[in-house]
């Protein structure tokens, strides 16, 4: 922390749909905030509200304690934090913090990184969604040292509202895995559902009305199955970020021995929505293939 503040300086690179949410909390509840994104146009909502607009993740690391990465795929996690005018190279005894979904070994390997530059790094992926995010509710699973765990916790919680220490780097990371292949099948499960009811003629609110209060409830019926039934395809969530994520997962699951079927049909059934050009669309869009010619 700087001498002149009592709130940590944090830098947030990563202004998406989720970032930008996450960032107009820590800027709301009185940090300092550095900003960076790809696409400069992201960062201007914030910087309206009093952030700092960075031209690199140099110029953020340079200013700040604390320095949050939310993008897109694990190759530009690579390129924020290892890259010449990345993260790890410009922050000064800094606590670096990737709340990407990536993937564990990539973790790991930052956290290596990140010490052998005097920093500590933390692995901090979210589950909850862009309501999540928005609403500062998210779950949020953290791999990394008890230690660096501790510091970043105050900050967390701005973001989220069950913040669980996983265990050492990588476990994060490992933690989101699971949580991608329960969703894997649940979201199967919720559109086979729904186009059943479809089918048989039933009003699609009652529906939800009725079974999103029972035993088949939870997110992915109550919020997801809420938006299908009205036609509504945005991306909360991008296909081709699941995609990702059921790449990362299997590929774990493959070093381990493990067979997934669950989550094997279901990148099958993504990879069909992507190859008619529909990755940018939101998860919930799955429905569309079981309605197709229905
Ligand atoms: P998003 O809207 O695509 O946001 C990612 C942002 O990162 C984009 O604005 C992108 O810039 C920026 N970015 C990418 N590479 C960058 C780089 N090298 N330097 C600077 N900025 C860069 O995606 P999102 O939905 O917020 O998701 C972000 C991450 O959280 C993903 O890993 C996703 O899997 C995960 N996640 C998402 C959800 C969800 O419900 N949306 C929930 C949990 C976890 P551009 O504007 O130029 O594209």
């Amino acid at each position: 922390m700087n001498a002149t503040s009592s709130k940590a300086r944090i830098g947030f690179i990563g202004l998406g749909i989720m970032g930008q949410s996450m960032a107009g909390h820590l800027l709301a509840a009185g940090h300092p905030l550095a900003v960076y994104n790809r696409s400069a146009d992201k960062a201007a909502a914030l910087v309206a509200k009093g952030a700092t607009a960075c031209a690199t993740p140099a110029q953020v690391a340079q200013q700040s304690d604390v320095i949050i990465t939310m993008v897109g795929y694990p190759s530009d996690v690579e390129q924020v934090w290892l890259g010449a005018e990345g993260v790890i190279a410009h922050a000064r005894n800094a606590l670096l913090i990737d709340m990407t979904t990536s993937s564990p070994a990539l973790a790991k390997r930052l956290a290596e990184e990140a010490a052998k530059a005097g920093h500590q790094a933390l692995d901090a992926p979210v589950s909850g969604g862009d309501v999540g995010a928005r609403e500062a509710r998210l779950s949020i699973m953290v791999g990394g040292e008890a230690s660096a765990f501790e510091k970043a916790l105050p900050v967390l919680q701005l973001m989220g509202a069950n913040i669980v220490h996983m265990g050492g780097a990588g476990a994060g990371q490992h933690t989101k895995m699971s949580n991608q292949l329960v969703i894997a099948s649940t979201i199967m499960g919720v559109c086979e559902g729904l186009a059943y009811a479809r089918a048989a003629g039933l009003d699609s609110a009652a529906l939800l009305k009725c079974i999103g209060g029972g035993a088949a409830g939870g997110f992915q019926l109550n919020v997801m199955g809420a938006r299908i039934a009205r036609d509504d395809f945005a991306p909360g969530f991008f296909i081709e970020h699941f995609l990702k994520d059921l790449g990362i997962a299997l590929a774990e699951a493959d070093n381990m021995g493990l067979e997934l079927p669950g989550a094997t049909l279901a990148r099958k059934l993504y990879d069909e929505l992507a190859a008619k050009g529909l990755g940018r669309l939101g998860t919930q869009a799955l429905f569309q293939l079981y309605t197709a010619g229905g």
